[in-house]
C-alpha cells in the first residue's frame, strides 16, 4: 500500500481571501487560513475595523491586504477582486464568508426590503464574490472556492423565511458552480455551521425570543439539546474546516455541504 504521510493541509505560499474577514468568524476563519501559511485579503463595508483587522494580522507576521467591499454591489465586488488579483498577481483560496442575519418575523410581516436586503448580502454576494476570482482560477486551472451556508440551509428556523432561502440557495449554487468548474480544476463547497458561539447567536436568541415570547434562554436551549455533543459550535471549528477545504488534503471533495454543526444535522 502506498500511503503518502506527506503534509497536505499546508497553504503555504497560496493566496486567501475572505470576506467578512474584519470580525467574528471570518477574522477567526482568516487567522487559521494564515496560520496554515496562506497570504490573505479580507474585505468587509467597515473600513475601519478592516484595517485594524488586517494591521493585527500584519503585526503578527502575516501578509495581508485589506479591501473594503460591499459584496451585494455588483461594481464593488468586482472592485475587490480585482485589487486582489492586481496585489497578489493569483488567488489560490475564495471563502465567501460574509452575511447577515435578517429580520426574524413572520414572513407576511416582514418587508420586501428586508427581504432583499438579507438575499442580496447572503445569496447574491456569495454569487458576486465568487464570479469576481473564477476568470483567474480557471486560467490557472486551480482553486478552492468556499462558501459559508448554514443548518438553516438545510432545515427552517422559525421567522427566518429570507435566511433560510438564502443559504439554501448558497448550497444549490456551490453544487451547480462545482459541476461547471470542476473540469477546470476548481473545486466548490460549503461549510454548514451551526450555532456559532459569539455575540451573533445571542443577536438570534434575543430576536428568536422576541418573535415567539419566549425567554432568551428557551429560544437558545434547541442548538444545545438537539446537538448530539450538547453544546454550541467554535469558530475555531468553523475555520478548521475551511483550512481543510481551501487545502490539498481535500482534493477529492468538491460538491460538498461539510456540517460543523455539532451533530445538529447529519445530512
Ligand atoms: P457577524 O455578524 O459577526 O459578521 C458578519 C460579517 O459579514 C462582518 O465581517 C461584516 O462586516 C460582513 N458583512 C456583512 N454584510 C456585508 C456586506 N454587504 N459586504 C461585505 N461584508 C459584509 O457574523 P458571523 O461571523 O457570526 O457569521 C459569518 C458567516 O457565518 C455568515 O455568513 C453567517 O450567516 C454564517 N453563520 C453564522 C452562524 C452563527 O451562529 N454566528 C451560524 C451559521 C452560519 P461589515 O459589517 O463591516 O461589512
Amino acid at each position: 500500500m502506498n500511503v503518502d504521510a506527506g503534509n497536505h493541509t499546508g497553504l503555504s505560499g497560496r493566496v486567501a481571501v475572505v470576506t467578512g474577514g474584519n470580525r467574528g468568524i471570518g477574522l477567526v476563519i482568516t487567522r487559521a487560513l494564515a496560520a496554515a501559511g496562506a497570504r490573505v485579503a479580507i474585505s468587509s463595508r467597515d473600513a475601519a475595523s478592516l484595517g485594524r483587522a488586517a494591521a493585527d494580522l500584519e503585526a503578527a507576521g502575516v501578509e495581508c491586504l485589506a479591501v473594503p467591499c460591499d459584496v451585494a454591489d455588483p461594481a464593488s465586488a468586482d472592485a475587490m477582486a480585482a485589487a486582489v488579483l492586481e496585489h497578489f498577481g493569483h488567488v489560490d483560496v475564495v471563502v465567501a464568508n460574509a452575511g447577515i442575519a435578517g429580520p426574524t418575523a413572520p414572513m407576511h410581516e416582514i418587508t420586501y426590503e428586508q427581504w432583499r436586503e438579507c438575499l442580496a448580502i447572503d445569496l447574491d454576494g456569495v454569487y458576486l464574490t465568487f464570479r469576481g476570482f473564477v476568470p483567474a482560477m480557471i486560467e490557472r486551472r486551480q482553486g478552492s472556492l468556499i462558501a459559508i451556508s448554514s443548518i438553516t440551509g438545510k432545515r427552517p428556523l422559525y421567522g427566518r423565511t429570507p435566511y433560510s432561502a438564502a443559504k439554501m440557495g448558497v448550497i444549490g449554487l456551490v453544487r451547480t458552480l462545482a459541476l461547471e468548474l470542476g473540469p477546470h480544476g476548481i473545486r466548490v463547497n460549503s461549510v454548514v455551521p451551526g450555532a456559532v458561539d459569539g455575540p451573533r447567536i445571542k443577536d438570534v436568541a434575543r430576536n428568536l425570543a422576541r418573535a415567539r415570547g419566549i425567554s432568551e434562554e428557551e429560544a437558545l436551549r434547541p442548538f444545545i439539546d438537539t446537538s448530539p455533543l450538547q453544546r454550541l459550535v467554535r469558530p475555531e471549528e468553523v475555520a478548521a474546516a475551511c483550512v481543510f477545504l481551501a487545502s490539498d488534503a481535500a482534493s477529492g471533495i468538491t460538491g460538498e455541504d461539510l456540517n460543523v454543526s455539532a451533530g445538529i444535522v447529519m445530512y
